[in-house]
């Protein structure tokens, strides 16, 4: 049998970046965190799809759907961002790796950030990491994709160099 190169994607792992921005202040309820208060500007969340069965693309494609519709089910706090409609879709970060980084990443865009939304998505956080959820006010978005693809590829190399 041949493995098409669609094939091959849909085995695609590893830790994601979701630019959003709220387009107004807003209050949003987000599951077990309650309300929630989240400035005007942009946001940058930090997850992963590793498990068994788990694929990297459709789960941010999944988080796409539910920010386009503002329909779904909401299952992890990110949906409640996604589904609010104050809340903008601008662009998915795709971090290819079997390996856990999503902590990683959520670091170095916790030095970033304005301030970090405490225990936003990070619930099953091994890290201890502050939240996965960075508030980064007006900083362009343009300038966190370049730092974030920078990160990919140091990343990229460092797995190359220690298997
Ligand atoms: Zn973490």
């Amino acid at each position: 049998m041949f493995l098409c190169l669609k094939q091959v994607s849909l085995l695609m792992k590893g830790a994601y970046v979701l630019l959003l921005s709220a387009e107004e202040n807003a209050k949003v309820k987000v599951g077990s965190l309650g309300e929630i208060k989240l400035a005007k500007g942009h946001y940058a969340y930090v997850g992963s799809a590793l498990g068994r069965g788990l694929n990297l693309e459709k789960r941010v494609q999944r988080h796409k759907r539910l920010a386009e519709t503002k329909a779904g089910c909401l299952r992890w706090h990110i949906d409640y961002l996604l589904a609010s409609p104050s809340f903008r879709w601008r662009e998915a970060i795709l971090i290819e790796s079997s390996e856990p980084l999503e902590c990683a990443v959520s670091r170095r865009l916790e030095a970033l950030a304005e301030a970090v939304i405490p225990k936003f998505g990070s619930s099953d956080c091994k890290n201890a990491c502050r939240g996965h959820l960075h508030y980064l006010g007006t900083r362009p978005l343009r300038e966190i994709r370049d730092i974030l693809e920078n990160l990919r590829l140091n990343l990229r190399h460092a797995a190359v160099k220690h298997p």
